[in-house]
């Protein structure tokens, strides 16, 4: 019998959980509300119309189903077999006619959140393995899961926005963005993108992001600072300390 709450009493995996849920809420909302003529426009994604955008969602879901289920067995199974096929499924699944398309993103969802429900606690500890080679607690999937659906929403490019998110997701996801940069710089510690003070409330400042005229720091509001770290674009809403352009930020995911 599937448990109808959640198995851990981790109060941190708890909240991480609700923040998951509400995300994956507000991409449905974005979903719902578009007209089925209007998945065919394009999102914000390079090169991806909205549909891909969903059914990459979708089967997002159910390759981090994959990652909880490895977690629950010990049996070992990828997310992906390979980045090759993982676009190959997207490509295809951005073809379903619109209430397959709108299917495959209700129920991998619920899916993906019944396998959490039922995940003992020592099974959140278990190590998997990401598409990108990491080795991580199951755990980590709330998370991932967490900055897929949110930003994704916004990339559905019907009214989703990151001053929208709450702030705690913002932080999680500045602190992400320093993370990843972190781990492909060269740089010694003390010369990698940090999250800075910026004065003033809800501002926030990145030190040290690479740019072609040397490190700067950039500035602005924490929503648009998220939503430019992560490759959403925004410059406009941002400065920089000592005056020099925005530079494109480095790749995150
Ligand atoms: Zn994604």
């Amino acid at each position: 019998m599937p448990a109808r709450t959640d198995r851990t009493t981790d109060p941190e995996l708890l909240a991480a959980l609700l923040l998951a849920r509400r995300g994956q809420a507000y991409f449905s909302r974005a979903l719902n509300e578009l007209r089925t003529s209007e998945l065919g426009a394009p999102s914000l994604v390079p090169g991806w119309l909205r549909r891909h955008v969903v059914a990459h969602v979708g089967l997002n879901a159910r390759a981090l189903t994959r990652l909880t289920q490895w977690a629950a067995t010990g049996v070992e199974t990828p997310m992906y077999a390979s980045p090759e096929e993982r676009d190959a499924e997207i490509e295809l699944g951005a073809t379903l006619p619109a209430r397959a398309l709108r299917n495959l993103s209700a129920h991998a969802a619920v899916h993906l959140d019944v396998e959490w429900r039922d995940l003992a606690d020592d099974a959140w500890h278990a190590q998997v393995r990401t598409a990108q080679g990491r080795v991580v607690p199951a755990s980590e999937t709330v998370w991932m899961r967490t900055r897929e659906v949110w930003i994704h929403a916004v990339d559905l490019d019907h009214g989703a926005s990151f001053r929208h998110f709450p702030p705690e997701l913002v932080d999680l996801l500045l602190a992400d963005v320093v993370r990843v940069w972190g781990s492909r710089q060269d740089a010694p510690p003390e010369a990698r993108t940090a999250l800075g003070a910026a004065g003033g409330a809800g501002l926030r400042a990145l030190d040290r992001v690479p740019a072609p005229g040397g490190p700067v720091t950039v500035r602005g509001r924490a929503a648009d600072l998220a939503r430019w770290a992560t490759g959403r674009g925004g410059a406009h809403l941002l400065t920089t300390a000592d005056g020099s352009p925005v530079p494109e930020p480095p790749r995150w995911l």
